[in-house]
């Protein structure tokens, strides 16, 4: 994955008169550890857990990248997306380098103590490499606000004092802040509504298909619903449904919010059950891959018929797929652009966490919304300019803000002067 994922540093560097040194320290992460986490399972037995965290690189700042607990977790994945995150704070200008975290876990079956006894165990794992002013985690797939808190509280002892600032996406009552809930999706709407009109999406409802229907993927549908946008069809891991009248996005939120999956709709009215993979080729004007790496592949891009993709997931169009959506005329709005409203209401919460002092919700979408609407437009731009995709773009984009941090510390040409 990682291998995969820097071809698109090294076509970004194509464009740009970077120096060696900037590529030199891009390539690798700068430092991975990996643990075995034990823990006290509720039957008395001990279980241990494969766990890891990456920090990718922190020249622009404290590096920054939530914690994922998922069965297929890897090092290669975690290496991947901490990468991902350095360019995605870049591309926000956030003071941030980027990270990642993981446990090979699959938390459906743990009960909640031994899920607490998990979190906690990861940071007294990584308390010494995590920090407000090293690296600040926050939640990913499979990890919620309440997690967030209990990480948050066991970093506190540790340490012999409250330090909220170590982590984000925490329950508002701990020190989280109002609007982190839906700042991924929130993000990726107010972008595709600045770009609306180029992307063809103005007049007439619009036809939406949703892959994956937990944090960011149900926030869009919710956003996307009350301004006007048709949801044909949504999927969760356990399958997909699909309506071209429409889905109730109510209803579906009631449906997996009561613990179950969005296919218990299947059969009300014209909802029919699909497989996950038909979701992909469903015909509709916007796909909002909300799940997993690697969901639109070369086995299925062909399949794509929206004309514009917004990747609300880290890393849902392979790196081989993305010339076949490009020949087909797709536009991604990708990853490290699209989905970056949860790390900059991330950087909001611990600059609040910081300062002591909260701000109000109409502030925080505001800020929100001029970031989004200013990165996007100047990516736009530089696609326009440099006749490239929108992901060679965002890539450009970070690596001269990249590049420029890295060359201030001197290059080769400045010690040889
Ligand atoms: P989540 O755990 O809240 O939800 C994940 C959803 O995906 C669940 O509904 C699950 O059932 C579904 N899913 C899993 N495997 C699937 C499959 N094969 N097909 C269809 N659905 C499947 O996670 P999340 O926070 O919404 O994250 C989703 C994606 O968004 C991830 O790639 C994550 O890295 C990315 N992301 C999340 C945030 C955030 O703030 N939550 C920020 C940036 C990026």
């Amino acid at each position: 994955m990682l291998d995969s994922a820097l071809t698109r540093l090294d076509r970004a560097a194509t464009f740009l008169n970077v120096d060696p040194d900037v590529i030199e320290k891009l390539k690798f992460p700068k430092e991975t550890l990996s643990v075995r986490l034990m823990i006290r399972m509720d039957d008395g037995s001990r279980r241990s857990f494969l766990a890891w965290r990456c920090r990718y690189d922190d020249t622009r700042g404290p590096t920054k990248g939530g914690i994922r607990f998922h069965p297929q977790a890897s090092l290669d994945e975690v290496n991947t997306l901490a990468f991902w995150m350095t360019f995605k704070c870049a591309v926000m200008n956030l003071p941030y380098g980027g990270a990642k975290g993981a446990v090979q876990v699959d938390p459906r079956e743990l009960s909640k103590a031994e899920l607490e006894r998990l979190s906690r165990a990861y940071v007294q794992a990584f308390a010494s490499m995590i920090g407000p002013d090293r690296d600040i985690p926050a939640p990913d797939v499979y990890t919620n606000a309440m997690i967030m808190g209990w990480m948050a509280d066991e970093y506190g002892s540790i340490r012999n004092e409250p330090c909220p600032a170590v982590i984000t996406g925490k329950p508002i009552a701990l020190g989280g802040s109002l609007g982190r809930d839906d700042a991924t999706a929130r993000g990726g709407y107010y972008l595709v509504k600045h770009l609306e009109r180029e992307l063809g999406l103005e007049g007439g409802p619009k036809r939406v298909a949703i892959q994956g229907f937990g944090n960011a993927g149900m926030h869009i549908a919710r956003l996307l619903s009350a301004d006007g946008y048709r949801i044909v069809a949504i999927s969760d891991s356990r399958g997909a449904i699909h309506d071209p009248d429409g889905i109730d996005v109510a209803q579906a939120i009631a449906a997996k919010s009561a613990g179950g999956s969005v296919v218990a709709l299947a059969g009300r009215g014209g909802i029919r059950e699909i497989s996950g993979d038909e979701l992909i080729g469903v015909e509709c004007d916007l796909l909002v891959p909300a799940a997993l790496e690697d969901q639109i592949h070369t086995g299925n891009a062909h399949q794509v018929k929206a004309r514009t993709v917004l990747e609300l997931a880290n890393g849902p169009v392979s790196a081989d797929a993305d010339p076949i959506l490009a020949e087909n005329g797709v536009v991604v709005l990708p990853d490290i652009l699209a989905n970056a409203g949860g790390v900059t209401v991330s950087y909001f919460e611990w600059v609040q966490n910081r300062q002591g002092y909260y701000w109000r919700q109409d502030e925080i979408h505001e800020r929100l919304k001029t970031i989004m609407e200013a990165e996007g437009e100047k990516i736009w731009q530089l696609g326009k300019e440099h006749g490239t995709d929108l992901r060679t773009a965002s890539y450009i984009h970070a690596l001269s803000r990249l590049a420029n941090a890295i060359e201030a510390h001197g290059t080769q040409k400045f010690f040889t002067a």
